[in-house]
């Protein structure tokens, strides 16, 4: 099964003919470029191959929210991923509560949802299982209510991001983040039975919510973490806006 890259370009490059220099070099199948929202709409029209994502929403989908982008009208943009939850947003303050009203409007419009989890340094320096703990919490409250939601495993995906990871040059190992990535999977798996896929064979498959690792993957650690067999994909931010080190992290799946 083909890992999914996904690039999260942030608040980068400055300017669109930058970005579409870059979107044309990334422009491959199972990957996904997450780029601001400015650039979303030209963007689509370009990509042939890739996928879109937005880096966040709101939680309506219409009305007065002065700044807001809404799921509605990323959906429209012909958009097919949203980032939600990212350690950078919770930064400025963004709550569970708000996360998880978002991601169920998003999942009501038909967007793909990428979660993003992760615990601080302060959490993990304690131990992986306080770390499981952490991020247990953070699902539980995050998809609350989601349940009833009736989730295909395709739209609701999940980043592990250990926040003391990501943009520091210091990425998690891959064993530890496999381990991370098996424990969500378990909690996923008690929460949406996974679906099962008649095969041609007749056999069923258990087809699963993809979780990614995210947190300082380059084209050197890239192979380490998609060559683990609980680890679907990566979510790359600070390599994902080099041309080349990106395509070296698609290929290091090969
Ligand atoms: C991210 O922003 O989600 C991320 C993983 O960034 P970086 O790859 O730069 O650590």
């Amino acid at each position: 099964m083909s890992k999914l890259i996904v690039a999260n370009w942030k608040a980068n490059p400055k300017t669109f003919t930058e970005a579409l220099k870059l979107v044309k070099a990334s422009d491959f199948e199972n990957v996904v470029i997450a780029p601001p929202y400015i650039y979303l709409q030209t963007l689509s029209w370009v990509l042939k191959k890739a996928a879109l994502g937005a880096q966040d929403t709101f939680w309506e989908n219409a009305g007065p929210y002065t700044g807001e982008v809404t799921p509605s009208q990323i959906k429209n943009l012909k958009v097919k991923y949203v980032i939600i939850g990212h350690s950078e947003r919770r930064g400025f303050g963004e709550t569970d509560e708000m996360i998880n009203k978002k991601i169920k409007a998003a999942l009501k419009v038909g967007l793909r949802v990428i979660l993003c989890v992760g615990e601080d340094w302060n959490t993990r320096r304690k131990g992986i299982a306080a770390a499981k703990q952490f991020v247990g919490n953070q699902l539980k409250k995050d998809l609350l209510e989601t349940k009833n939601l009736k989730i295909k495993n395709k739209n609701l995906l999940i980043a592990y991001e250990p926040v003391w990871a990501i943009g520091t040059g210091k990425a998690d190992s891959a064993k530890t983040s496999a381990e991370m990535i098996s424990y969500i999977k378990k909690i996923l798996d008690s929460r949406y039975p996974s679906s099962r896929a008649k095969l041609a064979t007749g056999h069923s498959q258990i087809l699963k919510t993809k979780v990614l690792y995210g947190g300082s993957v380059t084209p050197k650690n890239a192979k380490a973490f998609l060559s683990q067999p609980e680890i679907d994909g990566a979510l790359v931010g600070g390599a994902s806006l080099n041309q080349k080190e990106f395509r070296k992290i698609i290929n290091a799946q090969q």
